[in-house]
């Protein structure tokens, strides 16, 4: 059983955990940028895993989100949650996305680290099938469609360090949002680099 001193998320992420502080981190914060590690066979079953995914919930909630991934909260594993209309409350942990829909449909989306900045030109696919596991370890399938589908595209991505922000390829310059993130992101880039992260 791991407990919450164990190895297995960065300073910020288990403080997180421990004082179930509820705060979602903002766009400069490098764990977004980070691709996170895989949740370990160990954790499945476990209170620090289940305290996890509640800390989610509510961080979710609290902010009027659909779904948020456990980066987002500080810890840099893989596995995110997302509630919407034909998307029941579902806990996605190691998740593997298989892209099966119309490719490169547009649509909106913002996201609980990006205040004020929303796009409506992000392109998704318009179906994937989701194979995943649950709090328990057992394995799940899922096939969704529409907003359900772009849902879960988002916060897989933030799995792989990805942002919405990335892939609408024509933002409006003179959008203050977009400029504020441009620069968070050019302050976090070079904080990266100075860091030199060893991530594996
Ligand atoms: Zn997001």
């Amino acid at each position: 059983m791991a407990e919450a001193g164990d190895d297995f998320s960065h300073g910020p992420g288990r403080v997180a955990i421990v004082t179930g502080s509820r705060a979602t981190l903002q766009i400069q914060e490098s764990i977004l940028r980070m691709v996170a590690k895989p949740v370990a066979d160990a954790l499945f079953g476990s209170a620090v895993l289940r305290s996890l995914v509640e800390e989610m919930w509510m961080c979710m909630i609290e902010a009027g989100g659909v779904g948020i991934a456990a980066p987002q909260v500080g810890i840099s594993w893989r596995l995110f949650i997302a509630s919407a209309r034909d998307l029941p409350s579902t806990v996605f942990i190691n998740p593997q996305v298989e892209l099966i829909g119309a490719a490169d449909v547009a649509g909106e989306e913002g996201c609980l680290s990006i205040p004020g900045w929303r796009s409506g030109k992000v392109p998704r696919h318009d179906k994937v099938a989701v194979r995943y596991r649950d709090m328990d370890g057992a394995a799940r399938t899922g096939v969704y469609e529409g907003i359900a589908a772009r849902i879960i595209q988002h916060e897989f991505d933030h799995l792989n360090g990805r942002l919405f922000i990335d892939l609408d390829d024509s933002p409006d310059p003179d959008n203050p949002p977009w400029r504020r993130a441009r620069m968070a992101m050019s302050e976090m880039e070079a904080r990266l680099r100075k860091d030199a992260p060893s991530a594996t």
